[in-house]
């Protein structure tokens, strides 16, 4: 299966649809799910294109990897979350509905299942979590 330059995250990239953005370096983007199953429910992308893991590279997944911890340190601090959740799903048959390459951060409390999939967030409550996350990030140490 090859890449598809016009799937969501790609327009994302080229900010032609708009999304709420928390952190960014030189290789990864990290902004809010539409579709949040736990309050602060992030994406981490690479810049560059890959479908999933299957045609990454390694650097691509190195570079994602240190930002999935860099944020999930800002989710802790932010949400004041018990533990944190990572997801990530390759190809239709493993449950990808989006096909550039991402990995699903949630903040977690112990006892609290996550919300089903599919139910869109209001965008202000997406920024005042984005907010949240974007004071934690620049205090982690
Ligand atoms: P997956 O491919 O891992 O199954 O899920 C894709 C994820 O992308 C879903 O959690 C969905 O809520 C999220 N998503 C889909 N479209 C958009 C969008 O336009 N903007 C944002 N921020 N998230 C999206």
């Amino acid at each position: 299966m090859s890449y598809d330059n016009d799937n969501i995250f790609a327009k994302i990239l080229r900010n032609e649809i708009p999304c709420e953005r928390v952190y960014e370096d030189e290789h990864t983007l990290v902004f809010m799910d539409i579709m949040p199953r736990a309050d602060g429910h992030v994406l981490v992308i690479p810049k560059t294109p890959a479908r999933n893991v299957l045609d990454a590279t390694p650097q691509q997944l190195a570079s994602c990897m240190a930002t999935v911890q860099k944020l999930s340190h800002a989710l802790m601090k932010a949400f004041g979350a018990g533990g944190i959740t990572i997801q990530q799903f390759n190809e239709v048959a493993g449950g990808q509905e989006v096909f550039h390459l991402h990995f699903h951060v949630l903040p977690r409390q112990a006892g609290v299942k996550l919300r089903p999939p599919g139910n869109m967030e209001k965008p202000e409550v997406l920024k005042q979590h984005a907010d949240r996350i974007r004071t934690a990030l620049p205090t982690l140490t």
